[in-house]
């Protein structure tokens, strides 16, 4: 028996047909619709593609970037425009053939981890999306832990420094602000303005406002030593908050997944190296990995497909 998971970005939808062990047999993708009754009426057609394709599909799984309470009704989506005050759940089950569960993105792809990736197997694991924003998903004893209303795990919402810049979230210096990509951008900027960037400035064009992180990991792919410093700052940033939250948490392992694990050691390695010293009595402990997410952009409708599981019936 397959389900259904759709992972709804900000700018693409992604869905597919996936068997109990996250095994893609089928998937369309596409541009996301704007507002929220184009988006959900495309979320109903293509599920009811996939079911034409694949009519054992017993139940479906949905992922978005928001607020999504337990009953899949959708608070907050600040990359979702009009997405706001949203049944979703509950619309898309008047529309499908089949039972459906809404999540929010972050924790299906870490469901999708833990399940079928680089977290298979362990049970206490935090997820770490570093795109755009910060997402987080929190594992606890091989469960999706989503609080008391749904809204756990907005790990990239918590304040670092009360005087940084302002957060996409509309407060102020929120660990999303200073270590996102978002947040690698204009750091790179502030460091091409200064004349310090000089390698990743000529990548694009020699204009400052054109720098954004992408020509950070193109020149850091060169080794370009401008790139890697500002990798290196940027890790220290990324370290100030996942030390606080290993503090907390205790995980066995972290997942770091979103945009920025394309630079892969350029950023892994100088985190690796920094971490310990925001972690209490690291070199008294073990300290957890840290290891790049496996199932890339599929993590969030694998995921979503997994979380479709546990409305079947128990065999
Ligand atoms: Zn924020």
């Amino acid at each position: 028996m397959l389900t259904a998971g759709v992972d709804i970005g900000g700018t693409k939808l992604l869905a597919v047909a996936a068997t109990e062990k996250g095994e893609i047999v089928a998937q369309r993708r596409q541009p996301t619709a704007a507002g929220p009754d184009a988006i959900l009426s495309a979320v109903a057609t293509v599920v009811a593609d996939l079911v034409a394709d694949e009519p054992s599909i017993a139940a479906l799984g949905v992922g978005l970037p928001g607020l999504v309470d337990l009953e899949g009704f959708v608070h907050f989506a600040p990359n979702l425009p009009g997405f706001v005050g949203v049944a979703a759940r509950e619309r898309l089950a008047a529309t499908c053939p089949v039972p459906v569960v809404v999540d929010n993105d972050a924790n299906v792809a870490a469901l999708g981890e833990v399940l079928h990736g680089a977290g298979r197997g362990r049970r206490e694991v935090l997820v770490v999306t570093l795109g755009t924003g910060i997402g987080g998903g929190l594992v606890i004893g091989g469960e999706v832990h989503r609080g008391g209303y749904g809204f756990a795990a907005e790990i990239g919402h918590f304040t670092v420094d009360p005087d940084g810049p302002p957060c996409a979230c509309g407060a102020r210096g929120h660990w999303e602000a200073i270590a996102s990509g978002s947040a690698l951008g204009r750091r790179a900027r502030e460091w091409a303005a200064r004349g310090e960037a000089p390698n990743v400035l000529a990548r694009a064009g020699g204009n400052v406002e054109a720098v954004t992180g992408h020509e950070v990991g193109q020149a850091a792919a060169a080794r370009e030593p401008d790139a890697l410093a500002i990798l290196t700052e940027h890790a220290r940033a990324v370290a100030v908050g996942l030390g606080g939250l290993i503090n907390i948490l205790d995980p066995e392992l972290i997942v770091i997944s979103g945009g920025l694990i394309d630079l892969g050691d350029s950023l892994l390695g100088p985190l690796r190296a920094v971490l310990p010293e925001y972690v209490e009595a690291a070199d008294r402990r073990p300290m957890p990995p840290v290891v790049p997410a496996a199932l890339g952009e599929h993590a969030g409708a694998v995921g979503a497909a997994a979380l479709a599981r546990t409305l079947l019936p128990a065999r």
